[in-house]
């Protein structure tokens, strides 16, 4: 597909307080191309049923507000890596509520945290996880796992790229497991992109793990902890320590520039619109032919 513009899909994680049906409009009021939603009460592990109304209206008001694409991040709780098997059983059924819920919605990216190995060597996490992936089969049709990256906090595994293939490798590399990115995961994880030298270099080592060709979507956050610090604090773009250039290298890259891109940065200030509103601005900015690091 030829892009019609320069721009990727540009949004952000949006609230569905009031229905799953309110999220487009949220999308829309901020400017956005693509939304992130959680499906239900993230702090759950199962949500109420979706009813056919929600799903028509969630549908309508997709098509009204022109949001071209969306994607569910799954709520916080699953841990397939878990050592306690009741967990990853739980974290199962979970996963099958999330991805029935995007099939319904017809919302083709599914957000996923790996998981945790938590006291145990991260083999052993890396082992349940995949394990939990074979035993899950195949997503409902028109949907996408998306791995993401994550900072390394409490032993969180997916921080480098080596630990999402061997993740993959160990799944069998199912046809509908991809990879979604978050640039102040990557940080935070020990990636410097927010210099020329960390950023080629975490492209080389995409490369040498065939993650290139596997990620489908972005999260664009700013961190507002030190590199390498594996605590996952979010911050707005160009404000926190990453700092813009990394942006401009994402949003212009020549595989990135097609793929949804969504903030998930504080939305701090009297009105929940603005702090995005600011933050979209300034990645039309960066993405801007002439824009030069300061
Ligand atoms: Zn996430
Ligand atoms: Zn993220």
């Amino acid at each position: 597909m030829v892009p019609t513009s320069k721009l990727p899909p540009l949004g952000a994680h949006v609230s569905v307080a009031g229905g799953v049906h309110t999220a487009p409009g949220r999308g829309k009021a901020i400017g956005a191309d693509v939304i992130q939603i959680f499906s239900k009460q993230q702090t759950r592990w199962m949500g109420k049923a979706l009813e056919e109304g929600d799903v028509r209206a969630f549908r309508d008001e997709t098509a009204r507000t022109g949001i071209r694409t969306a994607a569910i991040h799954c709520a916080y709780l699953i841990n397939l890596g878990s050592a306690t098997e009741s967990v990853r059983t739980r974290s199962l059924y979970a996963l099958e509520d999330e991805a029935s819920r995007a099939a319904m919605l017809a919302v083709p990216h599914l957000v996923l945290h790996p998981g945790s190995s938590g006291e145990d060597p991260e083999e052993a996490g890396i082992a349940r996880i995949a394990q939990a992936l074979k035993t899950f089969g195949r997503f409902p049709k028109g949907v996408t796992l998306l791995l993401e990256n994550t900072a390394g906090q409490g032993n969180s595994l997916g921080r480098t790229m080596e630990q999402i293939r061997r993740l993959l490798d160990a799944a069998g590399n199912p046809p509908d497991v991809a990879v979604c990115l978050d640039s102040a995961h990557l940080f935070e994880a020990g990636y410097d992109i927010s210099g020329e030298a960390g950023w080629d270099g975490l492209l080389a080592e995409m490369d040498r793990y065939a993650i290139l060709p596997l990620v489908r979507m972005w999260h664009l956050n700013d961190s507002r902890t030190d590199f390498g610090s594996r605590v996952d604090r979010h911050f707005h773009i160009g404000e926190g320590k990453i700092g813009p250039g990394a942006f401009r290298r994402i949003l212009t890259h020549r595989v990135f520039r097609t793929l949804p891109m969504v903030l998930e940065t504080p939305k701090d200030g009297d009105d929940e619109t603005e702090r995005d509103i600011r933050n979209l601005a300034a990645l039309r900015k960066l993405a801007a032919p002439g824009w030069k690091e300061e």
